[in-house]
């Protein structure tokens, strides 16, 4: 964390947007997508607005939003938060996962979370007084070690904060690792925090399972989603978490002291967007299925070791066979040597200065510019 006095540090995202710029890049860093979102959600927040809602919405969120949210969770996995007791609407996934650390970590409580991890994470936990503790998914598979795991709980784990599909290597939890998760969290009485923000985003069939519907996980889980990436409306900042009434109080007590309550009209777009039937939910995989499957392709054929992942819309590389054991190093030279823009995975782990070789690289773009990025990076790099 940045002390007083001190400047803030900058990111990577930030590093990498500003060399995207100067070399006029493709930026396969960041993970938005670069298309303006399903007009049918447009229409409804922009109706909204025009209709005049647009001042402060109820703490928890509008109820007609709440209601979408236990309807989607009913539908797709079972699951019935209560809309009043159980839900309760943030500003985007990220102040969830902070009101959640701040509401049910005290000062030396221990956090468990996948490592290499989402780069809020260690801020929330830090931000609570808690220290994140990494369990790592190693590479090739990045699957999860349940052994190792169980290891890295002590006296002081007060939570398991675990996401899946998982950003940035696009594992998604298999049921038999999330049954390992769901037996620790009740042996050893911990919380489960989910960040399941790619709950729509998974490739050849497979199936998201919320931790949250595994025998006896509901009474101590907080789940957590968001409408950025599953609407291609990242900037719109719309987010939740559900689970039990005590659990979600705790949370909306913490939250009241964050934004309060926010986008107004942009909770009506989403309520109707959580509605739309499954065929968009089925053309949306779809669409990033051939993303993947293009981007996956291309990459191995100009040489780079490829993770195939499961989910998200991210795919994480190698580069340890264009000669380089340091990611990093590869990414800041990339944009001037192929005018490329990639995010070293190096950054989404807690020893941020060790060289690692892999790179990961966004696909929410558009066909062409995909095939843009690859016919650079297969000019450049050759
Ligand atoms: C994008 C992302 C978030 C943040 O979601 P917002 O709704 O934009 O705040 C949280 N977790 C993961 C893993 C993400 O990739």
């Amino acid at each position: 964390m940045n002390g007083p006095g001190r400047r803030p540090q900058t990111t990577i995202f930030t590093t990498m947007s500003a060399l995207a710029q100067r070399h006029d890049a493709v930026n396969l860093g960041q993970g938005f997508p670069d298309e303006s979102g399903p007009a049918h959600i447009i229409e409804a927040a922009a109706t909204a607005m025009r209709e005049g809602r647009n001042q402060y919405p109820p703490l928890a969120g509008i109820p007609e939003l709440r209601q979408a949210i236990t309807a989607h969770q009913q539908h797709w996995y079972g699951l019935a938060p209560d809309p009043d007791e159980g839900v309760t609407v943030t500003a985007g996934a990220t102040e969830a996962i902070t009101a959640a650390m701040l509401a049910l970590v005290d000062p030396g409580d221990e956090v468990i979370a996948l490592e290499p991890s989402y780069d809020s994470y260690k801020a929330a936990v830090t931000m609570a007084g808690g220290t994140l503790v990494p369990v790592r998914l190693d590479a090739p598979a990045f699957r999860l070690d349940t052994a190792r795991l169980a290891a890295a709980v002590t006296e002081r784990t007060k939570v398991l904060l675990i996401n899946s599909p998982h950003n940035p290597t696009g594992t998604v939890l298999h049921r038999a690792e999330l049954e390992a998760i769901a037996a620790l969290a009740v042996e050893r009485d911990l919380l489960v925090v989910t960040d399941e923000v790619y709950e729509h985003l998974v490739f050849d069939g497979r199936e998201h399972v919320p931790l949250a519907s595994l025998p006896g996980m509901w009474d101590r889980t907080v789940s957590i989603g968001s409408a950025g990436k599953t609407f291609s409306v990242t900037g719109w900042k719309i987010g939740w978490a559900t689970g039990p009434a005590d659990l979600i109080a705790r949370v909306k007590d913490v939250k009241q002291w964050l934004s309060f309550a926010s986008g107004t009209p942009f909770q009506y777009g989403i309520a109707t967007a959580l509605a739309s039937g499954e065929e968009f939910y089925r053309d949306y995989i779809a669409g990033y299925q051939e993303r993947r499957d293009l981007m996956v392709a291309g990459l191995r054929g100009i040489g780079f070791d490829v993770y195939e992942p499961e989910g998200t819309y991210f795919v994480t590389t190698s580069v340890a066979p264009f000669g380089y054991e340091d990611g990093m190093r590869f990414c800041l030279e990339l944009p001037e040597r192929c005018g490329v823009v990639a995010i070293p995975t190096q950054v989404f782990y807690l020893g941020e200065q060790e060289a690692r070789p892999e790179v990961r690289f966004a696909f929410c773009k558009q066909l062409e510019v995909i095939e843009e990025g690859l016919k650079r990076l297969g000019a450049g790099l050759a």
